[in-house]
């Protein structure tokens, strides 16, 4: 349902045609949702997908978080708090059900941003519908589609920005579908608890609360050195936030392949180097074989990673010849890890960046033969994780994947 209270009542001004044109989709417990298409006899049910021994949750469903079990949490944990929980281990191939759910996103616009394995932007700017209601119209068959052909729920968020479209899309789930209409920014996220707020951990939820900083609205009731000291110097950037106001564009990276990236933001802030380490070499492993698809090959990789407090550091290397494969980039992981990761503080999130993309066909001369094999070995796995089979072909450091 488009929330008509969230409208603007724009009725009498002369405007100009802007649209709601933006829109976040999230899988609702995508690895669980997965699993179920696989295994449709545990609808309903109270579902996780997990590691059983000294494992963590990745993924719960509705009926399980209902029940107390979130993500991550360990497995042990969540049998205390649901001991009739039904605990799945890794079957499906998430990383293809992604790949199938973003390609009929490409049937509805070239411009979509994968943001990570079940998130992602799309802008209908340029599609040429000429109202809300098209749009809205257009995004119900996209979310009743994605449904209809790969059994996964996701909810929708719409408007006229990136921020905005992503806390609409997290409001109703699963299965939610909210729209907020062009000038009804700053009204929609008044009400909302502060923590709707992308970067507002746990932590500065709590910090916020207890300065009587409990909704969104809250923040305007406060004076400017106030906000200062709970904020930092970059409180006009998070009150500009609390508006409504974001001006990214939808960045369709893999399309002009100008550069490769993923983010991760934790649920709750890491502080676990190996964690975060093994986080970021899942990216490589994720993103190289987009890079393979593409026939390309990548030079330079950065490593951002952002603090509770919203600021953030990032650095880079570059290998001396472009690669297309894994092996080469995991030694930088923690060399670049290091360098980024300068205040002994957790992590909010991490992004790996690939870029100096070069077209593909150039061998490494150095190394011709063993990177011979590891493409061979490459190109099977790529081939074995597309399938939609029930196999799985994984590195050694990846750990079960988190929601
Ligand atoms: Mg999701």
């Amino acid at each position: 349902m488009p929330f008509a209270s969230f409208a603007a009542n724009l009725s009498g001004l002369p405007m100009p045609p802007v649209l709601p044109t933006i829109v976040h989709l999230d899988a609702d417990a995508f690895f669980v949702s997965v699993e179920l298409a696989l295994q449709p006899h545990y609808r309903g049910k109270k579902v996780a997908v997990g590691g059983r021994e000294r494992g963590i949750i990745a993924s719960a469903s509705y009926e399980a978080r209902a029940c107390g079990v979130y993500t991550p949490m360990p497995t042990s944990r969540a049998f205390k708090v649901c001991p009739d929980l039904i605990l799945l281990p890794h079957k499906g191939s998430y990383g293809a059900v992604s790949r199938k759910m973003f390609d009929l996103c490409e049937t509805l616009t070239p411009y979509v941003q994968r943001n990570s394995i079940d998130e992602g932007y799309l802008d209908l700017g340029p599609c040429g519908l000429k109202s809300a209601d098209e749009i809205e119209g257009a995004v119900r068959g996209l979310q009743k589609r994605i449904w209809d052909e790969l059994q996964i729920p996701v909810s929708m968020g719409i408007a006229t920005n990136k921020l905005v479209a992503q806390i609409a899309s997290k409001l109703r789930k699963p299965r939610g579908f909210v729209v907020v209409l062009p000038g009804a920014e700053a009204s929609f996220l008044e009400p909302l608890a502060i923590g709707k707020l992308p970067g507002v951990g746990d932590k500065t939820e709590t910090a916020l609360q207890t300065h009587g900083i409990w909704k969104i609205r809250d923040l305007f009731t406060k004076a400017e050195r106030e906000l200062e000291a709970l904020l930092g110097r970059d409180w006009p950037a998070f009150l500009a936030m609390a508006r409504g106001e974001d001006d990214r564009p939808v960045e369709t990276e893999h399309e002009d392949a100008k550069s490769y990236s993923q983010q991760e933001t934790f649920s709750k802030d890491v502080a676990d180097f190996s964690e975060i380490e093994r986080t970021a070499k899942g990216m490589i492993d994720a993103l190289m074989p987009t890079i393979r698809r593409d026939g390309k090959r990548v030079r330079t990789m950065t490593i951002k990673v952002r603090y509770g407090d919203f600021t953030q550091e990032s650095a880079g290397k570059s290998l001396p010849e472009a690669a297309d494969l894994e092996q080469p980039f995991y030694p930088l992981v923690p060399v670049l890890l290091k360098k980024a990761w300068s205040r002994q503080r957790p992590l909010r999130l991490i992004s790996v960046r690939f870029s100096g993309v070069e077209d593909g066909a150039r061998q490494l001369d150095l190394f011709a033969a063993t990177d011979e094999k590891r493409r061979k070995l490459a190109a099977v796995m790529d081939q074995m994780n597309s399938r939609g089979n029930n196999l799985r072909v994984r590195h050694g450091h990846q750990l079960p994947p988190r929601d």
